[in-house]
């Protein structure tokens, strides 16, 4: 038998109640994703790290939404991940359509002839319209003001000590994000062209101290840089202002979605850059983080730290794009500087 001395309350270390924030300190938040039914393993894999990593002292509690309902195996597969509640959602078909002004013949030429990754697709398409301008929308999130993006497949590489939802509220930061790079300029031919013609009608909208010059080239043209928006940290009412929604519905009525293959991500962060100023957008340079097939880890993390983290397979945070957002965010946070991000 044990011994007597040895009481429920001494198995119980304070160090693990310490570790559980004050829940007066919880944000409205949660993690959220779009997600398949086919995602189910890939998807444990994500929260398996993010719970270890992060949420089993946070409890943040999670929203997975699908275009058809969710199984029985899917939804007990996810709630067995965690002690955090778990939601699950479908789609109206209003968020998840071809909209009545495409025209059929084009499309179907389109996919035809796309030679870009996922261009034959519906389904990618009506994605990416659905994360740029209808997930935030979705009656599930209606009491939450911060989201966290999950996708399947994801890794967490370091353990994140903080609550970022917390730190973005206190830093009136209201986009946060952790890989950027350029996009395939074969899926938006027209992006740009479109969104200089939203704001040259709406140049109100345009943030005093915006990052665009982030987006575009030497020439004026749009350089493909946008942050990966399968990981982002979001202040929602950033997506849900009406601006922020007039340039949604002004990309949607074009038809680029679905004549090209516009990505949310692009979208997300082009909005970000042109109407949030410069210090409302935080890159969490310090999140281990993979999502097929790009690394990138925290500097200095493959030996120290509480990370495991190859940061011999990490160059994103060396490309065009990183390098180029601190250097411009940089130069505006300090007018000053002699520093010049000109080529
Ligand atoms: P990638 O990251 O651009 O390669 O695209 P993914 O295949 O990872 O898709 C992005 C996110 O959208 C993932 O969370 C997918 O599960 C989700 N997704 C993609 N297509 C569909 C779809 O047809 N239905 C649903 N419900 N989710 C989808
Ligand atoms: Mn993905």
């Amino acid at each position: 038998p044990p011994p007597t001395s040895l009481t429920t309350e001494s198995l119980t270390p304070a160090a693990i109640s310490l570790e559980e924030p004050e829940s007066s300190t919880r944000m409205r938040a949660a993690i959220v994703g779009l997600v398949r039914n086919s995602d189910l393993f890939g998807l444990r894999m994500a929260m398996r790290q993010i719970e270890d990593r992060f949420n089993r002292r946070y409890n943040y509690p999670y929203i997975f939404v699908n275009d058809v309902p969710f199984t029985d195996e899917f939804k007990k597969g996810i709630r067995d991940m965690t002690k955090a509640k778990v939601q699950f959602g479908t789609l109206d078909h209003e968020s998840w359509k071809v909209p009545e002004w495409i025209n059929a013949t084009r499309y179907e030429q389109v996919k035809r002839d796309a030679r870009y990754p996922h261009g034959e697709k519906d389904s990618y398409r009506k994605m990416c319209r659905f994360q740029s301008g209808y997930l935030h929308r979705h009656p599930l999130l209606r009491d939450i003001d911060y989201y966290w993006r999950i996708e399947p497949d994801v890794e967490y590489y370091c353990d994140i000590e903080y609550d970022p939802f917390a730190f973005m509220h206190n830093n009136g930061f209201k986009y946060g994000w952790n890989i950027a790079m350029t996009e395939f300029m074969d899926t938006i031919p027209t992006l740009w062209n479109t969104t200089v013609e939203f704001v040259n009608s709406h140049p109100e909208m345009l943030a005093t101290n915006s990052l665009w010059e982030w987006l575009v080239d030497a020439n004026g043209d749009y350089n493909g840089c946008h942050f990966w928006s399968n990981f982002e940290i979001v202040d929602l009412s950033f997506y849900r202002s009406s601006q922020y929604q007039a340039y949604f519905d002004y990309l949607d009525r074009s038809g680029g979605f679905f004549y090209e293959r516009w990505g949310d991500a692009p979208v997300h962060s082009i909005a970000a850059a042109l109407f949030l100023n410069a210090t409302q957008i935080h890159y969490f340079d310090d999140i281990g983080y993979f999502h097929p097939s790009v690394v990138s880890c925290p500097a200095n993390s493959r030996f120290s730290g509480k990370c495991v983290c190859d940061e011999s397979k990490s160059f994103v945070q060396n490309g065009y794009c990183i390098v180029r957002f601190k250097a411009i965010k940089q130069m505006l946070l300090n007018p000053n500087s002699t520093e010049s991000v000109h080529e």
